[in-house]
């Protein structure tokens, strides 16, 4: 019915009621051995083409409008409202089997957390809207930044949080530092005056030894406590052991 769509998914319905209402009017004067068949199958086809679209009708609305609060309340329960990037929630279950596939076959992936930098501050010279609408352009500008298979969320008020699969160390800090880049450009326009923030970020590549996926989200929450303490709008890893060479070896970056 859904497929059909309203109009016709009506039509059918009264056309099918249309037909039974003739057979059950065919069959009651056979029954009866008496009564007109053309008035009979008339008087049904009639009486059909007209309840069926009045009662049919308004069954097929509260169908469709069911399933638009199903879909509404399925997007409710998986993303954040403000920002529209998925909700802690669903990020921990949507990762939480991708990461034991990671570690149980060796695969690279990371996790990064972002924190918006002096974010009370911003409330508290610009008020909460403006916060809000330099929070989203945070998790659009992130969002921006990532391949499909990555999963972005918030994970509280100012933080968002990034699964990134097949991502070794080196690769995560390239992807953070981008990020990072990204909002530093930003610039919400407020009242007439540009607001900007900047991020910090906690990088945690993927070990074989982490006991599970909260841990290694502590541990890129203990980098992110470093970004902070180094300054903010910088990203900040644990020392690791690179799987691969490259040019640069940026532990640290900015
Ligand atoms: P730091 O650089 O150390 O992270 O400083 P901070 O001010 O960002 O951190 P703190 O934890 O002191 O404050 C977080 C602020 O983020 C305060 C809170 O009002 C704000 N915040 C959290 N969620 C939202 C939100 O949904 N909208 C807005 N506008 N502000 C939010
Ligand atoms: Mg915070
Ligand atoms: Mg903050």
């Amino acid at each position: 019915m859904l497929r059909l769509g309203r109009w016709r998914a009506t039509a059918l319905i009264t056309a099918l009621v249309m037909v039974l209402a003739v057979l059950i009017a065919e069959l009651v004067i056979s029954v009866l051995g008496r009564g007109d068949r053309w008035i009979a199958a008339a008087s049904a086809s009639l009486c059909s083409l007209v309840l069926t679209p009045l009662i049919g009708g308004f069954i097929v609305k509260l169908v469709f409008e069911l399933e638009g609060a199903r879909q509404q309340l399925a997007v409710l329960a998986t993303h954040d409202d403000l920002t529209g990037v998925h909700n802690r929630r669903h990020f921990m279950a949507e990762v939480q089997r991708e990461w034991l596939r990671a570690r149980r076959y060796n695969l690279a992936a990371a996790v990064l957390l972002i924190d918006a930098d002096h974010f009370k501050r911003i409330n508290d010279t610009h008020g909460h809207l403006c916060g809000d609408e330099l929070l989203r352009q945070i998790a659009r500008a992130t969002g921006e930044s990532l391949r499909q298979a990555d999963v972005l969320a918030r994970f509280g008020g100012e933080e968002l949080i990034v699964y990134l699969p097949h991502t070794d160390a080196l690769g995560a800090l390239d992807v953070a530092e981008r990020i990072r880049a990204k909002v530093q450009a930003l610039s919400v326009a407020w009242q007439g005056a540009p607001v900007g923030t900047t991020v910090s970020i906690g990088v945690a590549p993927l070990r074989a030894e982490l006991p599970s996926l909260d841990w290694m989200i502590h541990e890129a929450d203990t980098a992110l406590y470093t970004a902070k303490a180094d300054g903010r709008n910088c990203v900040r890893t644990l020392p690791f052991e690179p799987s691969r060479n490259g040019d640069a070896y940026p532990v640290n970056s900015r």
